[in-house]
């Protein structure tokens, strides 16, 4: 077993650090220059690097150069992750029009969807949501009752979607709604992906508060809003199987850029702790502590050996289908274990966004606080563990 990265990947990851070492302000880098700002002015400051980062070429690593990619492999999309973990670079505006909308596009899209989306997401012109979720459908996403009349060369929309992410900053939003009844009582059926746009009349969206202040998602109402025709995604009454193929693309992620994430977090948990008194010594020296410190550590370790796996199996062509819902439960539990011990580590002030500023511990809280949501979007776990159970084990349902 050879754990090394080629000569080539090397180059590329030179290329890549030198390149962040020239543009990324230091700044940018610590976490309070972003503790300070508004979520509009950060969202803005992330919106401008990230279309800096892809008029430089360090945007679609693995996309094809045809449309603004690089046409990379997937160890290079791996070291990128790492890096830009490791550099402490803004997280993506756009994670459901990159990860998602793009690649579904590239491979069902009509010609006219590929020239118009693809090059403006990747440059970060537009900003897109995802609209799957409704109050009354979540996990069970076959229940939506979002419609979609169709009226001449439009369809009308009427219905509600919750929890969309960037709701507030989105210019577009991909959705699901019903186009038609069920078809002989298979809920599948009768439903379309369609690519609508936010800015018009009879589309609001109204912000949801989360626990660490922020609105990060919100909720989007649709009242007699418009759609062409044109923009079916998949073909009228096909959604079920565009946003299957759009949500295949979760998989196959590794959980390098996490684990690289994570791992610094625990460092700076280790640090708060070895700061913080605990019966007049410090928090640190505490048995009890220490102890849930190294599982934290081993756990983490797990994560690293797993990502590479994943790594490995990608490389040579294999399609992890089913089994990257190891992967999401594997590393959404690993933050919560490690936010776990920074709560034991700080106590109540945990539950408070600036808890103490002597120890500067608003990001980690907020980062903390972040980890509760991730076992819960892109399938909570118990639906990611019954995928496993049944698609990976062959278990009886
Ligand atoms: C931070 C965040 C961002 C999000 N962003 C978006 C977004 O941008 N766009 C979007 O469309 N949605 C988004 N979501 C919604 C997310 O995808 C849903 O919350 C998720 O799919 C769960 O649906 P639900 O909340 O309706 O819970 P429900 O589906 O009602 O589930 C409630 C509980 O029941 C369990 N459960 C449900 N069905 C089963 C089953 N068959 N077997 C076992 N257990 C089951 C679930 O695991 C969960 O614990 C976001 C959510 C969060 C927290």
């Amino acid at each position: 077993m050879d754990l090394r990265f080629s000569a080539q990947d090397e180059d590329f990851r030179r290329e890549l650090r030198a390149w962040l070492d020239a543009n990324l302000p230091a700044e940018m880098r610590e976490p309070a220059f972003w503790a300070g700002k508004g979520s509009d002015e950060s969202f803005e400051l992330r919106r401008e690097w990230e279309a800096r980062k892809a008029a430089a070429g360090f945007a679609g690593i693995q996309w094809p150069t045809e449309y603004g990619g690089r046409g990379g492999t997937p160890t290079m999309k791996a070291i990128y992750d790492e890096e830009m973990a490791r550099a402490a670079a803004p997280s993506t505006v756009n994670p459901l029009g990159l990860a998602f909308l793009a690649p579904t596009v590239m491979a069902i899209g009509t010609d006219a969807q590929k020239r118009d989306i693809i090059r403006p997401l990747l440059h970060c012109e537009t900003i897109w949501c995802q609209g799957f979720s409704e109050p009354g459908a979540g996990s069970d996403l076959a229940a939506i009752s979002m419609r979609a009349e169709p009226q001449g060369e439009e369809y009308l929309l009427n219905g509600q979607k919750i929890w969309t992410t960037n709701a507030l900053h989105g210019d577009k939003i991909f959705t699901m709604a019903r186009t038609g009844t069920p078809d002989g009582g298979k809920r599948h059926a009768g439903i379309s992906m369609l690519l609508v746009d936010m800015h018009q009349l009879g589309v609001e969206a109204r912000p949801l508060k989360q626990m660490t202040g922020a609105s990060e998602f919100g909720e989007v109402f649709f009242t007699d809003a418009t759609c062409p025709k044109t923009d079916v995604l998949g073909g009228e009454g096909n959604g079920w199987a565009t946003a299957m193929l759009l949500l295949s693309f979760e998989r196959g992620s590794s959980a390098i850029a996490q684990y690289t994430e994570f791992r610094r977090m625990w460092d700076e948990v280790v640090g708060v702790a070895a700061r913080m008194d605990r019966d007049g010594r410090p928090a640190v020296e505490d048995p009890v502590l220490r102890q849930e410190l190294a599982a934290a550590l081993i756990e983490l370790e797990c994560l690293k050996y797993h990502s590479w796996h994943v790594l490995t199996q990608t490389s040579n062509g294999r399609d992890l289908g089913f089994e990257a819902s190891m992967t999401k439960i594997m590393w959404s539990e690993t933050f919560r274990r490690v936010s776990d011990v920074y709560e034991k580590v700080v106590g109540t002030a945990f539950a408070v966004p600036k808890p103490r500023p002597d120890l500067s511990l608003e990001e980690l809280t907020t980062t903390a606080m972040w980890s509760r949501s991730c076992t819960i979007w892109g399938g909570s776990q118990q639906v990611q563990r019954t995928v496993v159970a049944e698609r990976v084990l062959g278990l009886p349902r």
